[in-house]
């Protein structure tokens, strides 16, 4: 069978993704080893899987200080290390560990991690710190965790998005504020904003679909 070009170069886009996962792919190997970057899919993160959408990561032609390629998208959240990285480091680098291993560099605070979750496995606290996109919050950020792990990160939350993904995620922040006089609660809704301050993160559990989270302001 003839495939469409197209279509060879996504395969080879998902091998090269297994490869780097260390997963061993016994997909067919592609013609074209090196995929041209509009045609590469972002690698998959379980508790973050969609960092687009969250503005973790963005499209860009930067070159990535770990593999040395302009592959399309850039990480554009924060960064624990010693030096600076600013928006220099690409997700499959961070998808495969080798930024955190190179750079001696975490994504997330392990502090931070696993808040309300019971108890998370110390493998995914760092799997979180280490393979994942982080996010940018105005205080030391919190990574919220149900049925003992870490939960899927969906974004910033603003009084529209909150409104948007329903009355759970409403009254996931109003328990979180601990307001309880209806008056200040709108008050402070109608104040959220997903780019400004104060604002909500909103996450849902991978587990059970639950949604949580917290709030913060500058
Ligand atoms: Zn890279
Ligand atoms: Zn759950």
């Amino acid at each position: 069978m003839i495939r469409p070009a197209r279509a060879v170069r996504r395969v080879g886009a998902i091998a090269l993704g297994c490869a780097a996962l260390g997963f061993g792919c016994s997909g067919e190997k592609a013609p074209n080893a090196t995929p041209e970057p509009d045609t590469m899919e972002l690698p998959h993160f379980k508790y973050h899987p969609d960092p687009i959408a969250t503005g973790s990561i963005v499209k860009s032609d930067a070159t990535c200080i770990v593999c040395e390629r302009a592959r399309g998208y850039i990480y554009a959240a924060g960064c624990y290390s010693l030096e600076e990285y600013e928006e220099c480091i690409c997700p499959w680098c961070i998808a495969d560990g080798s930024a955190a291993d190179k750079l001696d560099a975490t994504f997330f605070d392990e502090s931070g991690v696993g808040f309300e979750a019971g108890s998370v496995p110390p493998d995914l606290v760092h799997l979180i710190a280490t393979q994942t996109p982080g996010f940018s919050g105005w205080q030391q950020e919190r990574w919220w965790g149900h049925c003992n792990q870490p939960a899927a990160f969906i974004g910033h939350a603003g009084e529209a998005e909150l409104v948007a993904a329903g009355p759970e995620a409403l009254q996931v922040i109003r328990d979180n504020t601990g307001i309880e006089d209806d008056g200040q609660w709108a008050d402070f809704l109608s104040a959220l904003d997903a780019d400004g301050s104060p604002t909500a993160y909103l996450f849902r559990c991978v587990e059970c679909g639950k949604l949580g989270g917290y709030q913060d302001c500058h």
